[in-house]
């Protein structure tokens, strides 16, 4: 089995794996706009290949694919009863997959019922967060994810906290600013949830690489301990720092899908930054996790190829020869 989370973050990075839903919609089995996870009953199979892919790929750990699985936003698609079968079954599924090989890590998100300073919205959320904490059972650590307000992050601490006893993983998502949408700034929320006892804070989602590492650095010089980053595989801009807020977002995405080794430099630069876990959101594909696995010293190719550069026997072959690549950096090459 594979060592404990905190065991595995004191010794160095781990990687996380990609980007589920958004991918699932992609691929035909989720409804964009609701991007509700129902998909784990209606397709259990689509979702345990993609465990599968990300597993292959390296990633150490996999997340319940349970994102947007709470009762109330199971509900815009007529599944509220099905709330602890999603939950329970993609928990089940990614410890099948995962078998020996990598964590599972329970998965809470934004239940878009947060409101600040109202006390019937934070029994509401408590009570999905509980629910679903419930049918996620047996998982090795919890990550909450995708939180714009702090006020609902903190919550999902307190949550995982009452009813478990595994590590806490909290990341907040930022999209035109770096203050959350409750008036926190980054450093300030990642100094609360870390001081409420969050074993790791971070970043996740709606912004690329670029757009994160300023939070990341405002995050890293705030607070000690363990940091994680998680962002989007979309190319975004300064101007809207932020996949959804593209008039691409949900259908034509694909022109904007960054490269394997865009990602593979973001895992290096997140690595020199001081973050311990590693991984990807919307848009990470397993190519994507492949190719962070390798610059991080994680992936051992299982495939031998004898590349002669002077005799190409392929088009691959041949372009990268004309790239001047005799044999390509990590490239999967074994003469
Ligand atoms: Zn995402």
């Amino acid at each position: 089995m594979p060592k404990p989370l905190l065991e595995q973050l004191k010794e160095g990075v781990v990687l996380g794996d990609g980007g589920y839903i958004v991918e699932l919609e992609q691929r035909g089995y989720v409804v964009a706009g609701a991007f509700t996870p129902e998909v784990v009953v209606t397709h259990p199979n689509a979702v345990r290949s993609m465990y599968e892919e990300m597993r292959h790929a390296g990633a150490e750990v996999l997340q319940v694919m349970a994102f947007y699985g709470s009762r109330e936003k199971l509900a815009t698609v007529g599944a509220a009863d099905q709330t602890f079968a999603v939950n329970q079954q993609a928990t089940r599924m990614a410890r099948e997959v995962a078998s020996d090989r990598a964590l599972v890590a329970g998965d809470l998100s934004t239940t878009w019922k947060w409101a600040p300073d109202s006390p019937s919205a934070r029994t509401l959320v408590a009570g999905m967060f509980d629910e679903q904490i419930e049918a996620q059972e047996g998982v090795d650590l919890f990550i909450g994810e995708t939180f714009f307000h702090f006020g609902e992050a903190r919550l999902c601490l307190e949550r995982i906290r009452a009813k478990s006893t595994v590590p806490a993983m909290i990341t907040l998502s930022f999209r035109a600013s770096n203050v959350l949408d409750d008036g926190l700034s980054a450093a300030e929320a990642a100094k609360r949830l870390r001081d409420a006892g969050a074993d790791v804070v971070g970043v996740n989602c709606m912004r690329d690489p670029e757009r994160i590492y300023p939070i990341l650095q405002e995050m890293r010089d705030a607070v000690d301990g363990f940091m994680a980053a998680q962002p989007a595989a979309f190319r975004t801009t300064w101007e809207t720092p932020w996949f959804t807020g593209s008039p691409a977002f949900p259908d034509k995405m694909d022109p904007l899908v960054l490269t394997r080794y865009e990602m593979a430099d973001f895992a290096r630069k997140a690595q020199a930054m001081g973050v311990q876990y590693i991984g990807a959101c919307c848009g990470a594909i397993g190519s994507h996790i492949r190719e962070m696995a390798k610059v991080l010293g994680k992936y051992r190719e299982e495939r031998v190829w004898k590349f002669d550069p002077d005799a190409p026997m392929s088009e691959t072959e041949y372009n990268w020869e004309r790239r001047g690549a005799r044999a390509p950096g990590a490239a999967p090459i074994a003469v």
